[in-house]
């Protein structure tokens, strides 16, 4: 239930925030008419609005962040016993938290070594890109500087990381740039017809050689790195297609060129497993983590590496510029590696990993279920509890349905008490995969109310 004390004046509440609040990714127009909605409590899967409205939360706090699900009293008295010892010094000194959590990681990761603290998922990506350029000047005269991404593929809001942004509409009015960001195709196969030569056969392999393709007009000695999301999220949800890591990690190997996996979704149990990657089997250079790794609690995120990229950094007094000069000042806060290694435990200690392969499963099969009856479904796709719907107008032309339908099924949603989202403000004329991403607790009742919600929103909306 809400607790009052915290919301004894919601109408003033609502009037503070719109006045003076700016909401991430929102058009504020419609707050004029409509009161902006306001999460005030949460407990497990639900959560409770400033108006006592509760909702099943599909989406982990809307962007695939509160992993092991709301009011976790041992994650919140860790932090606090933490930040009474010690809240916070530079991470240029080590802390208890931090080398306990470090150790824990890479026990997860074999093949990597070395754990570098900031505190958003940009920032990690960009800890990442500035660790692959440094690479370049220290074995390639600095020649060896650009960074591959792909298409329908995000990284993060700052700028170096919209250079390297693959969805379009989130770029739009914010460049110039960072040069050096070079973009490849994307691995969407029930998109393949609308690119040129996609093959019906082993599209994997295809979409992994577009990746070589790119090396070889750009000169295979001027590209340092390739950053990929191992299932690209808010892009619509892309598993990769059979066959395109092997071939990606291939070429990673024959170019000489560091692989960048950008975990800040699917890292800590997303998919079934700790990290995405490890579903393929390919042995990343970078390993970067945000949302999942404390479920919001506190803000932690990683970029992780092995020893071999530490080695190249170590301190060498000929060179005085050779080390890593980056900081992160909030990258020594306690509380993110504190709430960290409580979340982690959970994970472990909850068989949470085996219950989102098990829930993953029964949420695609209602999925499926879904598709057989509502033709305005084209495809689902996913992996564990993180799944995606793609709405079609046209189920042989794969024609997108109007962005204005797909809001307005995730707001009928809403209004039957579950909160969905959508591949949103992301790609122009593509923002049509409702997307799924429910707490790593969710039990069968729970994956059978959203989709029992997605089925009469799909019926109101589209018939
Ligand atoms: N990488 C991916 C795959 C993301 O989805 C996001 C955020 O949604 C980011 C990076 C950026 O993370 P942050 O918002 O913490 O900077």
């Amino acid at each position: 239930m809400i607790d009052t004390v915290h919301a004894n004046d919601p109408s003033a509440v609502i009037e503070a925030d719109r006045a003076h609040v700016w909401h991430h990714l929102t058009q504020h127009k419609p707050f004029e008419t409509v009161d902006p909605r306001i999460i005030v409590e949460g407990r497990g899967m639900r959560v409770w609005d400033i108006k006592g409205k509760e909702y099943l939360d599909a989406v982990s706090g809307g962007v695939w962040t509160v992993n092991v699900g709301y009011g976790r009293e041992s994650i919140v008295r860790a932090i606090a016993d933490q930040l009474m010892k010690l809240n916070y010094f530079a991470q240029s000194a080590g802390s208890i938290p931090g080398s306990i959590f470090a150790q824990r990681l890479i026990d997860k990761m074999p093949g990597m070594s070395r754990v570098y603290y900031c505190n958003s998922g940009s920032e990690a990506n960009e800890k990442a890109f500035k660790m692959i350029r440094q690479i370049a000047y220290k074995r390639y005269g600095g020649k060896k500087y650009k960074i591959l991404y792909r298409e329908r593929d995000y990284h993060g809001s700052t700028l170096a990381a919209m250079s390297a942004g693959g969805q379009d509409e989130r770029n739009v009015q914010y460049g110039p740039f960072a040069p050096g960001f070079v973009r490849v195709p994307h691995c969407l196969e029930y998109r393949r017809h609308e690119q040129e030569g996609a093959p019906s056969e082993h599209y994997g392999e295809w979409a992994a050689d577009q990746i070589e393709q790119v090396i070889l007009r750009e000169g295979p000695d001027t590209v340092g790195g390739l950053c990929l999301e191992p299932v690209t999220a808010g892009g619509g949800v892309i598993t990769p297609p059979d066959g395109y890591w092997e071939k990606v990690q291939e070429i990673c190997r024959k170019y000489d060129i560091l692989l960048h996996i950008d975990e800040v979704v699917c890292g800590l149990g997303r998919t079934g497993t700790w990290f995405g990657y490890q579903h393929y089997g390919i042995q990343p250079d970078f390993v970067t983590m945000a949302k999942g790794v404390a479920s919001g609690y506190a803000a932690i995120a990683c970029c992780v590496t092995t020893e071999a990229v530490f080695e190249m950094f170590k301190d060498d007094p000929s060179d005085k510029l050779g080390y890593f000069r980056d900081i992160s000042t909030f990258g020594g806060c306690t509380a993110g590696p504190a709430a960290a290694i409580e979340n982690m435990r959970i994970i472990e200690d909850e068989n949470l990993l085996e219950n989102t392969r098990k829930m993953g499963e029964r949420l695609m099969n209602n999925l499926h279920e879904l598709m057989s009856r509502h033709r305005v479904i084209g495809d689902v796709r996913g992996k564990g509890l993180f799944c995606g719907a793609e709405l079609v107008a046209d189920r042989s032309t794969k024609e997108p349905v109007e962005e204005a339908k797909v809001a307005a099924v995730v707001a009928e949603c809403a209004a039957q008490g579950v909160i969905i989202g959508a591949s949103n403000r992301s790609v122009p004329g593509r923002n049509n995969v409702l997307c799924l991403s429910p707490a790593l607790i969710a039990t069968p009742d729970d994956i059978d109310e959203i989709t029992t919600a997605m089925d009469r929103a799909l019926t109101k909306v589209f018939s």
